[in-house]
């Protein structure tokens, strides 16, 4: 089965969750799109050029576990917006979406750029207010003391950062399902998610 799942949505929205659920629920491949920016980040961090970056990234520079730091999200939403990086990406991501056994791919464009024929197309929101809450929960959890108001912020510029750009900007797909998750619990989230999966499923 060919099946595309395109999951959209700004940062800390519960995307990265949700996706992973409904992966799992179907059994489908995921990918997570914001890993690849944030490795070319990590990447133009450590002194690369970000085109070249782009062109060498492979599946083990998304398994660095220095790519959830908020420099590394930063340095992703700007290499994001340099549109030859993004053209480098394309194709792999077109080409994991249309892989056997189907494929959940989760970021900003999935639904508009990368799979505009997507068989079911999400996108996840929350209040700011909620999302910079999580985000900072996470980010203690993993050892990092960054104030809310400092998480905000970042968020908040990051938004702007990938609602604003010329290229590939994140925006709702028209023919996508709106789930706002500020006020629901992760299951009721992801239970929200699978059926409206579900009824994108011919069988
Ligand atoms: O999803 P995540 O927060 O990990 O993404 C990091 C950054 O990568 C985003 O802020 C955005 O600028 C960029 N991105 C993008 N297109 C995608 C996925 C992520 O521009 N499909």
């Amino acid at each position: 089965m060919i099946f595309t799942v395109a999951i959209d949505g700004p940062a800390a929205a519960g995307k990265g969750t949700i996706s992973k659920a409904v992966a799992a629920y179907f059994g489908m491949a995921h990918l997570d799109t914001g890993l690849l920016y944030r490795a070319v980040g990590l990447k133009v961090l450590n002194g690369c050029d970000p085109l070249a970056s782009a062109r060498s990234i492979c599946f083990e520079d998304l398994h660095n576990s220095n790519l959830r730091s908020p420099e590394v999200a930063e340095a992703a939403s700007k290499v994001a917006g340099i549109v030859e990086v993004r053209a480098e990406l394309l194709a792999f991501q077109k080409s994991f979406a249309r892989r056997e056994g189907g494929a959940v791919l989760d970021g900003r464009d999935i639904g508009t750029v990368i799979c505009p024929d997507a068989e079911s197309k999400l996108f996840i929101t929350a209040s700011a207010k909620v999302r910079a809450s999580r985000r900072c929960q996470e980010l203690r959890k993993n050892g990092m003391n960054i104030s809310a108001e400092q998480v905000l912020k970042d968020l908040l510029a990051r938004d702007a950062r990938d609602t604003d750009r010329a290229t590939a900007p994140m925006i709702q797909a028209v023919d996508s399902i709106l789930i706002d998750t500020s006020q629901l619990s992760v299951d009721d989230a992801i239970a929200e998610a699978v059926a409206a999966v579900k009824k994108r499923i011919v069988l």
